[in-house]
């Protein structure tokens, strides 16, 4: 799960992580009220959408007056922002933050990742903040400093001082920039995060060092314990057939593709959208129906890939071991039948009571297509949307 910027900032304060002073806005009036009520002469109006990318999109904008607030304010709020995370459509911002303008002198990258080759976190500090970091991985991939972190030991003062020194942190300011580093380290785990990012961390004209950015993903299979994290969701941001799809318990990403993929099990389901691939096509959806469908989750299921009008072709690939091919059969074809299904539908079942299943469907009435292997499925799915 993802948040906000100026709710990843909020975490970083508790953990005493030192931001800019904000206030998050919904609207050009409270963006006006919240620059007269931090003071000064300088303001960043930042548009808050869950995608990085916004500086070089004009999400961030600096007003050196409350004019200029209003008027950044009224420019940014409401637009379609494009990044190179939001994909060609871009993002609506609905939301803003009004911040004191930074004295920024340098601008660094850190962030604590789970690295999956080691088993580990890893923390990771580059003196190229405020860039993008694939970029500066791959071009320049020498002036990215990692050290990984043994979980029963913490980040080591040795450690959080080697990036201090490998990022160039001026003498002053290194026992500022390795506190951030472990405060960044406790936050990472006590959030259950997969990615606690701060691009930039920022060093002032006056030695202080503070995060300008705040980019969390967590862990969703750990937000049961943090209903303060849950708090944060916003909806607006995310897919809306996913939520739909959340709801029913069903695991669901969509995809780029036209063909609809239903399928039981994870490993399945990516053997089966690697089998369409093979084959010439594209999925147009993960959809993992679980361990348990019933028939009310299948037409569910259905529904939700439906709405999707890129969607040519539905492949239907079960197995059954607990479940049983009959229940998913019988789900299928009232599915099939609620939804007035008109595309072709490609099944192939194995296991637990494939006869009947099969029996089930053919005895149907409706024009469902039966494979017995995942390359003829495949085969004749991919024939059928072309
Ligand atoms: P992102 O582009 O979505 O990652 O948004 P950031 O919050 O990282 O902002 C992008 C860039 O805007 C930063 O790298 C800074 O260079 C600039 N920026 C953000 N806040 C301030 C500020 O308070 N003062 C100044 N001068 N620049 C800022
Ligand atoms: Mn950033």
């Amino acid at each position: 799960m993802k948040i906000h910027e100026y709710q990843g900032k909020e975490i970083l304060r508790k953990f005493g992580i030192s931001t800019p002073r904000g206030i998050p806005c919904f609207s050009v009036d409270e963006a006006v009220k919240a620059a007269e009520t931090l003071g000064g002469s300088i303001w960043v109006v930042k548009a808050q959408i869950h995608a990085g990318g916004r500086g070089k999109g004009g999400g961030v904008k600096l007003a050196r007056s409350i004019d200029e607030v209003r008027a950044n304010a009224t420019a940014i709020l409401g637009m379609q922002l494009k990044t190179h995370q939001t994909g060609p459509a871009g993002q609506k911002v609905r939301r803003l933050l009004i911040e004191d303008g930074a004295d920024i002198k340098k601008e660094y990258y850190v962030a604590a990742l789970t690295d999956r080759a080691t088993q580990k976190v890893a923390m990771m500090a580059s003196s190229e903040g405020g860039m993008d970091i694939e970029e500066v991985a791959h071009k320049t991939p020498e002036k990215i400093i990692k050290v990984f972190v043994d979980p029963l030991v913490g980040l080591t003062d040795a450690q959080a001082l080697e990036l201090a020194k490998g990022i160039g942190v001026p003498e002053a300011s290194i026992a500022q920039a390795t506190d951030t580093f472990k405060k960044l380290y406790t936050c990472y785990m006590e959030t259950d995060a997969s990615l606690a990012e701060i691009n930039p961390m920022i060093l002032e004209g006056n030695g202080n060092i503070k995060a300008l950015d705040a980019k969390f993903n967590f862990d969703s299979n750990a937000l049961y314990r943090h209903p303060e994290i849950v708090a944060y969701r916003d909806l607006d941001e995310e897919d809306a057939d996913e939520i739909e799809a959340s709801k029913f318990d069903l695991a669901y990403i969509s995809l780029d593709g036209n063909i609809g993929c239903l399928v039981n099990g994870a490993g399945l389901a990516m053997a089966t959208m690697d089998t369409i691939k093979l084959f010439g096509a594209e999925p147009a959806n993960f959809l993992d129906v679980g361990g348990g469908a019933t028939t009310e989750k299948v037409t569910e299921a259905f529904k939700i890939m439906l709405k999707n009008p890129k969607v040519k072709g539905i492949l239907v690939n079960i197995f059954g071991g607990i479940m049983k091919c009959d229940t998913i059969a019988t789900g299928v074809v009232a599915a099939a039948k609620e939804t007035h299904l008109s595309v072709p539908l490609v099944v192939r079942m194995k296991g637990t009571n494939e006869d009947l299943g099969k029996k089930i469907l053919a005895e149907s009435g409706l024009p469902i297509i039966s494979a017995d292997t995942m390359a003829e499925a495949a085969t004749k799915i991919v024939a059928a949307v072309k």
